[in-house]
């Protein structure tokens, strides 16, 4: 679309510095690292705590971006591009998506709730879809910044809009609603999601309807509390499973399936394809929208019946022969196709990237357009070879260099060789329709169903709940000794190196070296260096923790053999944990040793803390930190040097935030684990173990379970045995009914002592079958809770998952 720079300007109130007359917008782009036609991009230089998109703009403006919008003109580029210089740059996002939108005019759903928002956006645009050319959010960009941008991915063709909004503070829905400015409200649910950020349960309702103000209808299950909130002279369109509502519904749980029987005017019955309560009430939700929308009884019980889990994540798994395989084979959108292909480009494993990729439905744009576009983003990613699959797709892309057509899916298994992939990472992408699933099967290195999976949002959540705690300047190393606390380490390095931080800590130098191989090139220091591994420390640019005088001089007499300068060390004190560093009596041997020595430099000083997490020694805390601040001191001085100081592990960062000095070490924190319920609260779950159902028994009274009799039942009970065990790194003491595990939201407890690789649970209550996931642990119940119980430390429990536990890192 043909906007000129002087309207743009005028929405957001923007004074133009430029020579264009007119740009062609056809992306806006909010990430320096994410661009493609950079011709037709207006880049907006956000700013936050840890970036300032302004750092980018010449970077940008060599890879030929010419719109920008700025709070101010960065140094020398002036004249160099086109500026709009506003006060707030999110803000003037904002606008300009409200400035966009007022250019179309089709009806627009509006969800919002505490959860079920994504599943039912994405079940309306599968439900809609057939009779309306959709635009909804990508993934679940709902957030002030997410709304603007999925506004802006309207086009002339479309005409539905479905989008979602969601808030985590007062006054953010009224901004939102201007954005989307909806006709139907959809109010999926209120939980406790995001109270921290309201006084109380009233204001938090109040806020989510401020997205309703101007609709025509508004959708909601009956709920006298909800109802008394909604502004008068709003029509609305109730759900109940009494009689209250405008529609009523009774349901019937089996198995598999839940059957509504649903009474509107006439009564119809309506099967979907889930037994939980959530997924039935985002059914229903859906299904009012569809009521409402005119459909029949018939037509509503044809679509529903087909509904599917929806599944929006990225997935990063191991694949044959070395490659690493990014699974996104549920959907293929323009918007989404974006995402994954940024989320590729993070993964630096390989340099020979494939993309295994179905057509992509709903566009709104021509096929031409479309895949013109589809082509730039590929060569914009450096992709080095595309398998396309499906009937548009290889006729539109069979330009692109190094293409393989294939009609279907069907085709492409059937001609499918294992050694046509190598040492690269796979991306698949396709459409629900096409059953890339089955492509994903083949590409899977096999491993038995017990998985640790490794949610990458929340360890991004994570770290930035900490980086907020601390100063701007100062930086962070987080450590990923240990396997990154049983994460897997290249991964979550990964995705912190992305994020710029600053350093990385492992123990041992064999763990640097690892994450030297995967293409991490973010300074790493070595916790405790043995002798024998510093070659290979400097080979592979790592540096050395130096906590004794014996240390200190072996590692200066190789530098000096090595012919090193200023090769970067960190002196560790010991102010009273008495683990490891040198204590005052060295301090003079230490000084005299690197006192104009060339050979190292003393990159920082640190020390620590052995009880920041405990009220009780704060006390001893501060004694600690006051030693620190004196021996450290006393070497900067003698040495005349300024370098890093650091003490704070995660509690410490929490609790003692005035000594964060020049940096600090988050650890356990990134992993969602905070030391009180209040900082509990504000993190994310990290790591969730699951594992399958594997056989289903039913034992008499008095017959027993597992070794040694323990469990003998009482009654007659139904079991289920599950293929993970202590040596996965379930603790042993978790059994004999202490602990439990979770099979379709519902408390399962181990019965009998844990075996190795198997364990038996109680079932005897709960709807499941064989092959059914079991959550071990995660949001529940959580490491926290289990160590308390297990008279341990979560720490213990997270880094004590074996090894041939396959991880699965995911995005959503
Ligand atoms: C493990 C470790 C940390 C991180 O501690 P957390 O309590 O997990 O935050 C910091 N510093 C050193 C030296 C460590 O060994």
């Amino acid at each position: 679309m043909n906007i000129t720079i002087q309207d743009i300007a005028l929405a957001m109130q923007a004074r133009f510095e430029g020579t264009a007359k007119t740009i062609d917008i056809e992306n806006v782009s909010i990430d320096s690292r994410s661009l493609h036609n950079n011709a037709s991009t207006l880049f907006f230089a956000l700013s936050g705590q840890n970036h300032n998109g302004h750092n980018y703009i010449p970077a940008l403006i060599n890879k030929g971006v010419s719109s920008f919008v700025v709070t101010h003109v960065p140094k020398g580029m002036a004249g160099r591009a086109n500026f709009l210089v506003v006060a707030n740059t999110r803000t003037a996002l904002q606008h300009f998506a409200l400035y966009y939108r007022k250019h179309f005019n089709f009806p627009v759903i509006a969800v919002t709730g505490s959860s079920g928002k994504t599943i039912v956006k994405e079940w309306l645009n599968f439900l809609l879809s057939p009779d309306y050319n959709v635009v909804r959010n990508p993934k679940s960009y709902n957030s002030q910044i997410g709304v603007p941008l999925s506004v802006i991915g309207i086009n002339n063709k479309h005409n539905l809009g479905i989008f979602e909004a969601g808030i985590s503070m007062p006054n953010e829905m009224e901004y939102l609603e201007r954005i989307i400015l909806p006709d139907i409200g959809v109010l999926t649910n209120i939980g406790s999601a995001h109270d921290e950020g309201f006084t109380n349960r009233k204001e938090k309702i109040q806020e989510k309807l401020k997205l309703f103000t101007r609709v025509k209808l508004l959708i909601l299950q009956k709920s006298k509390a909800v109802e008394d909130l909604i502004p008068k002279g709003i029509k609305t369109f109730t759900w109940s499973y009494g009689k209250s509502g405008d529609v009523t519904i009774k349901k019937e749980v089996d198995a598999n399936s839940t059957l509504l029987h649903i009474t509107h005017k006439k009564t119809f019955k309506v099967r979907i394809p889930f037994t939980d309560a959530h997924a039935t009430e985002n059914g229903i939700n859906c299904l009012m929208v569809l009521l409402h929308l005119g459909y029949s009884g018939r037509v509503i019980a044809n679509r529903l019946a087909a509904l599917y889990p929806v599944e929006l994540r990225l997935e990063v798994k191991e694949g044959i022969n070395d490659c690493t395989i990014i699974d996104d084979s549920y959907n293929t959108d323009f918007q989404s196709l974006k995402i994954a292909l940024d989320f590729l480009e993070q993964q630096k494993t390989h340099t020979q990237k494939t993309i295994i990729l179905s057509d992509i439905f709903q566009s709104g744009f021509s096929k031409k357009q479309l895949y013109k576009r589809v082509h730039r983003l590929l060569t914009a990613h450096n992709i080095t070879r595309v398998i396309g699959i499906g009937k548009t797709i290889t006729e539109q892309l069979a330009d692109f260099p190094n293409f393989y057509p294939y009609k279907n899916t069907q085709a492409f298994l059937a001609q499918f060789n294992s050694n046509a992939f190598a040492d690269e990472t796979i991306l698949i992408k396709g459409a629900r329709s096409f059953r890339f699933e089955e492509i994903v099967v083949l590409l899977e290195e096999k491993t038995h169903e017990t998985v640790l999976e490794i949610n990458l949002n929340a360890v991004v959540h994570n770290f930035n709940f900490y980086r907020n705690k601390i100063r701007p300047q100062t930086k962070i190393m987080v450590m990923v000794k240990a396997f990154a606390y049983g994460s897997g380490s290249y991964e979550i390095a990964k995705i912190l190196s992305h994020h710029k931080v600053d350093y990385l800590g492992v123990a041992f130098a064999d763990e640097g070296i690892a994450l030297r191989n995967a293409g991490i090139t973010t300074p790493i220091v070595v916790m405790n260096p043995e002798g024998s591994s510093f070659s290979a420390m400097i080979a592979y640019n790592l540096e050395p923790e130096i906590y004794s005088v014996r240390e200190l001089r072996a590692f200066i007499a190789l530098a000096q053999v090595k012919n090193l300068s200023l090769y970067p060390i960190h002196i560790k004190i010991d102010t009273g944990m008495h683990r490891l560093g040198f204590e005052e009596e060295h301090l003079d041997e230490l000084i005299a040793l690197l006192h104009n020595n060339n050979f190292v430099a003393v990159k920082s000083i640190f020390s620590h803390l052995s009880a920041s997490d405990s009220p009780d020694f704060n006390d001893f805390t501060q004694q600690q930190i006051q030693l620190f601040e004196e021996f450290s001191a006393t070497i900067s001085k003698a040495l005349q040097i300024n370098p890093l100081r650091h003490i704070l592990n995660t509690s410490g960062i929490y609790n003692f935030p005035d000594a964060q000095y020049d940096m600090v070490r988050l650890g356990i924190g990134l992993y969602g684990v905070g030391n009180n319920t209040e900082e509990m609260k504000q993190l994310q779950n990290v790591g969730t173990l699951k594992t399958v159902i594997l056989q289903i028994k039913n034992i008499a009274a008095g017959e027993s379970v597992g070794y040694s009799r323990k469990f003998i039942a009482t009654q007659s009970t139904r079991t289920a045995t599950l293929p993970i065990g202590y040596a996965d790194g379930v603790p042993r003491a978790w059994g004999n009914g202490k602990g439990y595990v979770m099979v379709n939201n519902q408390k399962a407890r181990i019965i009998g002592s844990i075996c190795m690789d198997m364990l038996m649970i109680d079932i005897t209550n709960i709807a499941c079958k064989e092959g059914d996931s079991v959550t071990v642990f995660g949001t529940n119940p959580s490491v926290v809770a289990m160590a308390k119980t297990l008279n341990t430390i979560p720490y213990e429990i997270l880094a004590s998952i074996s090894q041939r536990v396959k991880r699965v890192f995911y995005k959503e």
